[in-house]
């Protein structure tokens, strides 16, 4: 098994403690690579890299922004002549489908083009201010110190959402992937060195949450924490960063409404419907895991939808036949299983899946069926709470008004999918969904390009778009007497 070391100031060392973490494979449930398991020392060392890296007379400090984005021009290059050997680590460690990595890891490259392209692109502005005699104009500098926090279900693409405009603005970073999917991470890390980074600008520390986590969201040197992660350590980590009043961006879950009116092309609605739960195995913060089905198509629609969802082939997720691949992590698998044995205690009926798939195309790995509950109350647990697995819940909805009630009935708001032929009703629901994505007539398409981040209890901020580099940046307003006069000293100017 491959031993790997954590990244610090461009170079790599063996953790403080001494000791490895296990990655496992979902596949076979066995270990395949060990991991640095980080602490508080090497987050100190880390962050020390980072905040020397950021320091003034640094070499990325003196590097013009056309230089850095030059730098991430490069490591998107990289990303790209290595995407499928970083695809298939992804695979192993994380059990998502090949095909799925393999497009992600195709696409990761054009967060750093285009943040790279926007790295110089970064501008003040002149104010007209109302005061005689002052000039004033506005700079847009870095925060320093930038804390990566990611999760293990994308890892790759997920940090690149957060490396890519933290870089382009001109901070350093300390990334904290998560443990249960660290190797991509690592093997990632060279490719920093190679694209032309000074050491320190970006450092890899793995472990876990509360060992490196924690001593990284409140090091007092750390100016930003950008997250990725479940909403209840989101809560802690916003908490933590609070009391260093600290900027915070936070992604995270989601109990999506993917919404059907009787109007829309059901065969396609069918096809994002599966899609949109069964796709990475229902284990992404997007996953729209309640299906709103207009009640006349109610019937016909959830028929189709099992016919469909039941020829989803489970295997290797290294192989390209499969669809749903194995639950990544194990604690993860009892969580899925534990929330099925709870939907079917509080009356939801179960009409297909509902149980660990005995399968022998899924050989040890730690697989749960494809599941569909049908008479779901929004009361239930299951309609509320995110699974984070291959589960839907369908509800029936009478008009427009409930559906959209139902809809913004919980405390999430990340994201939500509209099946319709109407552009009036396509255009007021979009307006009325309280999430920070809206589909119509697709589902779970992102772009570098397009701003992603959530409403209510699904986040904090934005990533991917123009609007994500200001999330990494501050404003300072500079003023200059150019009266030559001498103002009264005891009045406001
Ligand atoms: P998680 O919250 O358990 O962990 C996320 C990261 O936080 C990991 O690196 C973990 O080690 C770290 N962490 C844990 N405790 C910490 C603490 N006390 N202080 C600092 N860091 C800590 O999430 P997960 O189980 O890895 O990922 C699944 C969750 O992520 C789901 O809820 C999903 O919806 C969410 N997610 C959100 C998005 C989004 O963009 N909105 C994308 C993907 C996943």
């Amino acid at each position: 098994m491959k031993k790997y070391q954590l990244l610090v100031g461009g170079e790599w060392r063996d953790p403080s403690s001494g000791a490895w973490l296990e990655s496992m494979n979902p596949f076979t449930g066995a270990p395949w690579a060990l991991v640095p398991r980080g602490g508080k020392a090497d987050v100190d060392a880390a962050v020390a890299a980072a905040k020397a890296a950021f320091c003034r007379q640094s070499e990325w400090r003196r590097m013009t922004a056309t230089g850095r984005g030059a730098l991430l021009h490069r490591l998107g290059d990289l990303v790209a002549v290595e995407a499928e050997r970083l695809a298939e680590i992804e695979t192993r460690d994380n059990g998502k489908l090949l095909a799925e990595m393999r497009a992600q890891l195709n696409y990761i490259p054009q967060w750093f083009r285009y943040f790279g392209g926007l790295a110089d692109k970064i501008e003040g502005r002149v104010i007209p201010i109302d005061k005689p005699g002052v000039f004033n104009f506005t700079r847009e500098e870095p925060l320093g110190v930038v804390a990566a926090i990611t999760p293990w279900n994308s890892p790759l693409l997920l940090a690149a959402w957060k490396l890519a405009p933290a870089l382009a603005a001109g901070n350093t970073v300390v990334w904290k992937p998560s443990e249960f999917s660290s190797v991509s991470a690592l093997e990632f890390g060279e490719l920093f060195e190679r694209a032309g980074f000074p050491p320190g600008v970006v450092n890899i520390i793995t472990g876990f949450g509360n060992e490196v986590g924690e001593p990284l969201v409140t090091h007092p040197d750390v100016a930003k924490v950008a997250f990725t992660g479940g909403d209840r350590t989101g809560e802690q980590v916003y908490q933590m960063a609070a009391r260093g009043i600290k900027h915070v961006t936070l992604e995270l879950g989601g109990k999506s409404a993917n919404i059907v009116f009787d109007d829309a092309d059901l065969t396609a609605a069918v096809n994002g419907v599966v899609s949109g739960i069964f796709a990475a195995t229902g284990q992404t913060c997007i996953a729209g895991s309640r299906a709103l089905i207009h009640r006349s198509i109610y019937p016909e629609f959830a028929e189709r939808l099992l016919a469909l969802a039941r020829t989803a082939r489970m295997g290797d997720p290294l192989d390209s036949g499969t669809q749903v691949g194995p639950i990544t992590t194990r604690p993860q698998y009892e969580k899925v299983l534990d929330y099925i044995r709870i939907a079917k205690e509080e009356g939801a009926l179960c009409r297909m899946g509902g149980a660990a798939a005995s399968r022998p195309e899924c050989g040890s790995g730690w697989f749960v069926e494809p599941t569909i509950f049908t008479d779901v109350r929004p009361e239930m647990r299951i309609a509320n709470e995110e699974v984070f697995g291959p589960v839907l819940s369908i509800i029936p909805f009478d008009d427009e008004e409930d559906a959209i009630r139902i809809a913004n009935n919980t405390v999430y708001g990340l994201a939500a999918g509209v099946w319709t032929a109407s552009m009036r009703r396509a255009l007021m629901m979009t307006e009325r969904l309280e999430a920070g994505t809206v589909w119509v007539n697709t589902y779970r398409a992102i772009s570098y390009m397009s701003p992603f981040g959530g409403y209510k209890r699904s986040g904090l901020g934005r990533e991917s778009g123009a609007e994500a580099i200001r999330e990494y940046l501050q404003t300072k307003s500079v003023w200059i007497d150019i009266s030559g006069s001498s103002p009264n000293p005891f009045v406001m100017r």
